[in-house]
């Protein structure tokens, strides 16, 4: 029996740090319909996003299946002042956490969001992740006093997370046809358009100045900070993007 069970045991010993998972802290409530279903997505999410940025995560992934909006609510630092959020908020993603109400609750507790559809879920879950990433290189952790910054930060978890599809990308085309482009960058991440506008943005960044360049400016808080490392003043990269994007729409 001995020599039975101990190949077995060296077996579970080896495998253990090469175990996908090994990383990725996930958390849920007992019974939680959905758990297994997004625990699943986890390592593929994390897998795109270490592809995307070419570099792994550098620390543990903390993700929390939130089972009702009250454990959603709660999982906020209470600095925040989040007491209370918008019913077509689901997740959210800093450096040291990740929480996503349980697609189970949205029908119940959520709008905007279709819990029958799978692929939104990973790419939400996507999204939120990608904003981990990029909390984990960034000073600020969780992005407090970059609000200026929103579109690169938003942008940037739409981009790399494949929500800018060929419908956002035709969406942001037609904003700046129609005159509704953001007049600044402190404001492209608002109103109808701001996924397919920010996304559109930071795929302008990634496609003309190259994957390192977006990688460069991780750490970047404020406009100032990323204008200087694109060598561009904000009508210039706003001008630029848009004829880059009707160009590339056709
Ligand atoms: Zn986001």
């Amino acid at each position: 029996m001995r020599r039975a069970i101990l190949p077995a045991v060296l077996a579970a010993l080896c495998a253990a740090p090469a175990m996908a998972g090994d990383d990725i802290r996930f958390t849920a409530a007992p019974g939680d319909p959905a758990a297994a279903s997004v625990e699943a997505m986890v390592p593929a999410a994390k897998a795109r996003i270490e592809g995307f940025f070419g570099q792994p995560f550098g620390e543990p992934l903390h993700v929390t299946l939130a089972s009702d909006r009250a454990a959603f609510n709660a999982a906020f630092p209470a600095a925040w002042g989040m007491s209370q959020t918008e019913c077509w908020m689901v997740g959210v993603g800093v450096a040291d956490f990740l929480v996503l109400l349980s697609p189970a609750d949205w029908a119940k507790e959520a709008c905007e969001h279709d819990a029958a559809d799978p692929v939104e879920a990973r790419e939400i879950l996507t999204h939120e992740l990608v904003h981990m990433y990029h909390g984990q290189h960034n000073p600020t952790r969780d992005f407090t006093g970059a609000d200026d910054i929103g579109w690169f930060v938003e942008g940037l978890a739409v981009l790399a997370s494949g929500q800018l599809d060929a419908k956002r990308q035709a969406e942001a085309a037609q904003a700046i046809r129609d005159g509704a482009a953001p007049k600044s960058l402190a404001t492209a991440w608002s109103g109808p358009h701001r996924y397919a506008v920010a996304g559109s943005l930071v795929q302008y960044v990634d496609e003309t100045y190259g994957r390192a360049t977006v990688v460069a400016l991780l750490p970047a808080v404020t406009q100032a900070d990323v204008l200087g490392k694109l060598g561009v003043t904000e009508p210039e990269l706003l001008d630029r993007w848009k004829a880059w994007a009707l160009k590339r729409a056709g």
